[in-house]
């Protein structure tokens, strides 16, 4: 190879060098933006075996660092995340009306710099199986008499009112306790048939206990109503945040008032027979995002509340 053709050769790799931090010098001269990453998919768990009507249900749900949950809707509900550990934590009520098949349930995260994206998911829920109950009773029991209208539904609103404002933080500790000692005498969805008429079916764990036996709070929150109501008496609820409430009834006592806070094993009443009841017993109820679920999916779900 002679001089000529060296000579040639370098000028190409110059030409070439040049080039090179041409481009690499151009987008810098011209700052274009960056192209930033879209929000990840989470990861998500969810309680598969309870997504079944009138039962408590869970979703726990991990993101990239720096990216977090804002909620989400299932059968046009809006539910809540917690954080637990590295995770976050959403409780699902699915209701007892909520037909079986396929339904659909979005999430939407947000990352630090405020950007905002939605991810769909398939839930399928399975269906209940309930007893039925055929009970006779006195005749007015059956339907209330027409004086009783007017409270009746009043004492609904009042109920529906303080379930649609629950604290913004979660209120709980651990595992919730079955309130009372005594024998469960009706669960929960059973079918109820009055003096073979179909009445709605039943809302919450019936616990079977004598006249005056302590009632305590399952777990902690702040008791949003005490009142004594033409179906369910004396009856407390008690707000644990996050949408999750705990309503007990047919007390013969109550020993909180409105706006108390409460310890999980605090006394609040003693079991009684007041309002609509056959006898002694305390009716235990648990609503989530609005629904009536069965008090004993919150055991299920314990080692998930925990913490
Ligand atoms: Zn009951």
């Amino acid at each position: 190879m002679d001089i000529r053709s060296h000579i040639q050769r370098f000028k190409e790799r110059l030409g070439a060098a040049h080039l090179t931090v041409f481009l690499v010098a151009f987008p810098l001269a011209i700052s274009l933006p960056t192209i930033k990453e879209p929000i990840a998919a989470p990861e998500i768990t969810l309680w598969h075996s309870t997504v079944t009507q009138g039962n408590l249900t869970a979703i726990e749900l991990n993101t990239d660092e720096g990216v977090f949950p804002t909620g989400g809707v299932f059968m046009e509900r809006p539910f809540y995340f917690y954080k637990k550990d590295e995770s976050y934590i959403a409780l699902l009520g699915v209701g007892l009306s909520f037909v079986p098949g396929t339904n659909t349930m979005d999430i939407e995260l947000q990352n630090e710099d405020g950007d905002k994206r939605k991810f769909f998911y398939m839930i399928n829920i399975n269906e209940g199986t309930f007893k039925v109950s055929r009970i006779t009773v006195p005749k007015k029991m059956v339907n209330p008499p027409k004086n009783s209208m007017k409270r009746i539904i009043n004492e609904k609103e009042v109920l529906s009112d303080k379930l649609s404002s629950s604290q913004s933080e979660k209120l709980w500790e651990g595992e919730f306790i079955t309130p009372t000692k005594g024998k469960v005498t009706s669960r929960f969805g059973v079918k109820r048939f009055l003096n073979g008429k179909p009445k709605s079916p039943h809302s919450g764990l019936d616990i079977k206990a004598v006249k005056g036996t302590p009632v305590y709070s399952s777990n902690s929150g702040v008791v949003s109503l005490v009142s004594n109501s033409y179906f369910t008496g004396n009856t407390i609820v008690i707000d644990h945040g996050l949408e999750l409430f705990t309503v007990y009834a047919h007390l013969s006592k109550t020993k909180v008032k409105e706006g108390d806070k409460v310890k999980k094993g605090e006394r609040i009443g003693s079991v009684g027979s007041t309002g609509r009841s056959t006898g002694p017993h305390l009716h235990w109820g648990v609503k989530v995002n609005g629904m009536n679920v069965n008090p004993e999916s919150l055991r299920i779900l314990s080692s998930l509340l925990e913490g």
